[in-house]
């Protein structure tokens, strides 16, 4: 007879494993069920290993301007690149047991495979599915396998969460070869560093690879279709970070699209088309292709149950039902903004449903942070200057410079912006956008000011401790009521 759970979620990524987690803290026998690496793309291919590489880049950084801080570095400061990705890979394996003892820990089973789900459940009958063979080719096996794992077989459960994420998206003729046209695999983990590198996207992605490569000393061009550099960034601040990318000798085309690559032996040659349609031919050692991602949502069985995608990601509703009774999703392949901390929120917001906890507050998207963790770093939440404008909403907005912030002086770190945009009639914050030194770390401060529907009194009430970078926060929630102390 087929093992019985309450929970079974296909997927161990952020959105997976912590559905995992809460699941058997709520008491409901849980099982998850993974093909490739336990803790996801985050872990083993994504927001950990390229923050291992970008801190690499941050020391290197730092140590070619020693002179600005008074000290003296005997001989040349030289990046090591098999080094600072062993080290990234190191760190990613590290992540990697870790979610295996946090299974373990919490007495969570893990199935051993490829799963697909055979039938939801139905009145009594219970949900079904059938882990396989895995059949994907796989980049980096798990190593080692955690023990008393499940295998191949058929499991039931009351309800099934698919949690089985992303992967890169390609365009059509230009697609990834892992040679000489790299997705965020080959990126990560690069043989050589490449001379000089083209950069295919300036979202989140692609913009950390174009900082880190540029700050190895790598030749970088960023071609980006849209108006500007990160674009669903305020505008004022993907202004303000190109500036500083121009300024570090980036090389970034917007409103500009790569039509068609051409390979040579060892490089690639880019034909660039431009707004005004002119082409120009790029050549570089290597391309990243940095286009977005797509859901993993093949071969689980959606379409013979009938569950509904759109755009290539599984239709849920704030707490991460599909239309079919008991199947739930949550994490990249439930759609956008694919990030790892919504899939985390959303796993414990649709496990919470289903044991049937009050309170549960359905997902708000709007009050989802975005980091970008480039140099300089971006951070935001809520709405942009034009977003509120096309809302029709009548705002105030406050802007306040690191120039005028005594601890961002004393790091030499003076380069960045704080910007917050608010309701003119009721005070309520808006959106907080940020560009500068450790704002990834800063802009958790106002993600709880709208969490907490706090207005601009409240937060001019608050003490910040001096001397910090945060204090650049409320500055600019003075700015928009025209009481700025320190500018
Ligand atoms: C280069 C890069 C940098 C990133 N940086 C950040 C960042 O700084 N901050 C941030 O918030 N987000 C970042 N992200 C995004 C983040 O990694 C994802 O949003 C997050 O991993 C999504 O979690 P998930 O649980 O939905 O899916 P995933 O982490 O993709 O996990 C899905 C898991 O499901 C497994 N699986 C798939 N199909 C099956 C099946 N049929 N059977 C069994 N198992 C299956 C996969 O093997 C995988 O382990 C980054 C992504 C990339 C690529």
């Amino acid at each position: 007879m087929a093992e019985t759970y309450d929970v079974i979620i296909i997927g161990s990524g952020p959105g997976g494993y912590i559905a995992a987690i809460r699941a058997s803290q709520l008491g409901l026998k849980t099982a998850i069920v993974e093909r490739e690496h336990l803790a996801g793309i985050c872990s083993n291919w994504g927001c950990i290993p390229t923050k291992a590489l970008l801190r690499s880049a941050e020391v290197l950084h730092l140590a070619e301007h020693a002179k600005n801080y008074g000290l003296t570095l005997e001989g040349k400061i030289t990046p090591d690149i098999k080094a600072i990705v062993a080290r990234s890979r190191g760190i990613a394996e590290r992540m990697n047991g870790g979610v295996g003892f946090l299974m373990k820990k919490n007495k969570v089973d893990i199935i051993w495979g490829e799963a697909k789900v055979t039938k939801p459940a139905s009145g009594s009958g219970l949900g079904e599915i059938v882990v396989g063979k895995i059949t994907k080719e796989i980049v980096q096996p798990q190593a080692p396998l955690p023990k008393n794992v499940k295998g191949e077989g058929t499991y039931t459960a009351k309800h099934i969460i698919i949690a089985t994420g992303a992967r890169p998206r390609a365009l059509p003729g230009i697609e990834p070869d892992g040679k000489l046209i790299w997705t965020y695999f080959e990126a990560m983990k690069p043989a050589e560093m490449p001379k000089s590198l083209l950069v295919m996207g300036s979202g989140a992605i692609g913009i950390e690879f174009a900082s880190f490569y540029r700050t190895m000393g790598v030749d970088v061009t960023v071609v980006e279709v849209m108006k500007t550099v990160m674009p669903v960034e305020d505008a004022e601040i993907s202004a303000f970070a190109k500036k500083q990318f121009d300024k570090q000798g980036m090389k970034i085309i917007l409103e500009a699209k790569v039509t068609k690559v051409e390979k040579g032996a060892n490089s690639v040659t880019a034909h660039v088309e431009k707004k005004d349609g002119t082409v120009e031919k790029i050549t570089a050692d290597r391309m990243i292709s940095a286009v977005g991602v797509q859901g993993n949502i093949e071969n689980l069985g959606l379409e013979t149950l009938g569950i509904k995608t759109d755009r290539g990601c599984i239709v849920i509703d704030g707490y991460g039902k599909t239309n079919v009774p008991g199947i739930y999703a949550i994490g990249d392949v439930a759609g956008p903004p694919m990030l790892a901390h919504k899939a985390e929120h959303e796993a414990v917001i649709c496990v919470e449903k289903i044991a049937g906890l009050p309170n549960v507050h359905p997902m708000d998207k709007l009050k989802i942070p975005g980091c970008t963790y480039c140099n300089p770093q971006v951070a935001s939440v809520g709405l942009t200057e034009a977003k509120a404008k096309e809302q029709g909403r009548d705002i105030r907005v406050g802007r306040f410079p690191f120039v005028a912030n005594g601890k961002a002086i004393a790091l030499g770190e003076d380069q960045g912006m704080v910007k917050t945009i608010f309701d003119k009639k009721t005070g309520e914050l808006l959106g907080a956008h940020l560009v500068g030194a450790e704002v990834t770390e800063l802009i958790q401060g106002f993600v709880i000011a709208m969490n907490l529907e706090t207005t601009e009194e409240d937060l001019m009430h608050t003490i910040f401790p001096h001397p910090t970078i945060s204090e650049t926060l409320k500055e600019s929630v003075l700015d928009a009521y025209g009481r700025a102390l320190n500018a």
